[in-house]
């Protein structure tokens, strides 16, 4: 199955280590990068490319190369834009393991799921539910710290990432012209000083270091000033008697936004309000959280508020209806979409509401349109007051900031051969560049799309 968009990867015997960029390169989407050691393949993710419609289309249907010719795929954890190409990979001839830790894969299975659901209402997507399930099969569970080999004398050892449950670090070691060489692939890597998973594990020296850099240049808000915040925000809304609608990315950001909210409440510092969830994603992604109780840094406590999830969109229209005040999380992180909508609907021109807004937003995104000082916003076809109070707050992502970089990367300073950049804009990810060569590491680079890089 050869196509003209297939780069053609011959392989003379003594054929070097090298890396090959082919997604999240200067971009944050669709990551995915195909390792060669000697005759073995490996594909580091394949994540979904999200953009325009017709690159949508070519990038996620046409791979660089034949799925059947990999020996396998490593998975840093759930995400979409992480493994949610892969089951295009398997439609397409992919037949061999699918590494990941445990948690990803009953995450994965989630999120397969789901957006097999959304596959098959795009009329013009060959990919269905069938593909997902397929797809978990063939997942094969590595916890972390277990040293794994692999054909063609490479080991795998996958290191909490603390970005999500069960996000992993990948360090692969293996031995060439009588040496050995090891190539670290971070993935998403987490926040430290944001008590809930255990923080990240600091990145381990390499020949090669392929490191995310989503928020280099960038500072996040500190615990102190999210709860600060959220506090203010809160019980003005209360105040008022009206309603906070916090929209969230179901996987990662909900979990986290939801912990900080029981236990600012439990702790005094927000009021005891009711907390309803609108994402019957969640509420699934929630007993996967609970199975892996001893991934996080503090378990839930007693005298935590409850949580309740809606499943149907009647239930939580009723709620949304009451005069009551509440907290409502809903699917839709940026507002375009999920289960967020019914509710903007609802409040947005309601000045005693107020809505959260606790992700990134992109440029041309209901959420950004909200951040602006605009008196109206448009979506579902007409205008609409925005009177309900809009705050942002940073401090609840998943991604390490500049600060973490440096600190996570600082321990292989000395041992590090080359480190590149991915999952980043150009703007981070020079600004990251730059503060890692002040630092000493003397090889940083931001490999564009289809770039080849050697491991040593
Ligand atoms: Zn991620």
């Amino acid at each position: 199955m050869y196509n003209r968009n297939m780069i053609a990867y011959s392989t003379p015997p003594m054929i070097e280590p090298s890396v090959t960029f082919l997604g999240a390169a200067q971009s944050v989407t669709g990551s995915m990068h195909l390792v060669e050691i000697g005759s073995q393949r490996l594909l580091l993710d394949c994540g979904l490319f999200r953009g325009r419609r017709e690159e949508v289309r070519q990038r996620n249907t046409h791979f660089p190369f034949d799925p059947a010719t990999l020996d396998a795929v490593i998975l840093s954890h759930a995400h979409i834009d992480h493994c949610g190409n892969l089951p295009n990979l398997v439609r397409q001839g992919f037949r061999g393991p699918i590494y990941c830790t445990p948690a990803t894969r009953d995450l994965a299975a989630l999120m397969l799921a789901d957006t097999g659901r959304i596959h098959e209402e795009e009329a013009d997507s060959q990919v269905t539910s069938g593909d997902a399930d397929r797809t978990i099969d063939h997942c094969v569970p590595i916890p972390y710290e277990q040293e794994l080999a692999l054909s063609g004398d490479v080991q795998l050892r996958f290191l909490d990432a603390g970005h999500i449950l069960g996000s992993a670090i990948t360090v692969l070691t293996f031995h060439h012209a009588g040496r050995t060489h090891r190539l670290t692939f971070t993935g998403d890597l987490g926040r430290r000083g944001v008590p809930f998973l255990r923080p990240p594990t600091p990145v381990p020296a390499a020949d090669l270091i392929l490191c995310e850099c989503t928020y280099g240049g960038r500072r996040h808000d500190t615990l102190e000033t999210m709860a600060a915040k959220m506090s203010k925000v809160v019980r003005g809304t209360l105040e008022r008697g009206g309603k906070v609608l916090i929209p969230a990315f179901s996987l990662g950001r909900t979990q986290l936004v939801l912990h900080f909210l029981q236990r600012w409440m439990r702790d005094g510092v927000l009021p005891r309000l009711p907390i309803y969830v609108d994402s019957p994603l969640a509420a699934d992604i929630a007993a996967v959280y609970q199975r892996y109780g001893d991934a996080f840094e503090h378990l839930p406590a007693a005298g935590l508020p409850p949580v309740h999830y809606f499943r149907s969109p009647e239930e939580a229209r009723e709620v949304s209806l009451l005069p009551e005040p509440c907290i409502l999380v809903a699917s839709g992180g940026m507002c375009d979409g999920g289960r967020i909508m019914p509710h903007l609907r609802l409040h947005i021109d309601d000045p005693r509401c107020s809505i959260v807004l606790v992700s990134y937003q992109a440029p041309h995104s209901l959420g950004a349109q909200l951040l602006q000082l605009r008196p109206t916003v448009r979506f579902h076809g007409r205008n609409w007051n925005k009177w309900a109070e809009v705050v942002s707050i940073s401090g609840f992502s998943g991604h390490a900031d500049h600060e973490d970089f440096l600190a996570l990367l600082g321990p292989a300073l000395g041992e590090t051969g080359k480190i590149c950049l991915v999952h980043g804009e150009p703007p981070q990810a020079e600004a990251l560049a730059t503060d890692l060569r002040k630092m000493g590491f003397a090889d940083v680079t931001v490999p564009r799309r289809e770039e080849h890089v050697k491991v040593a």
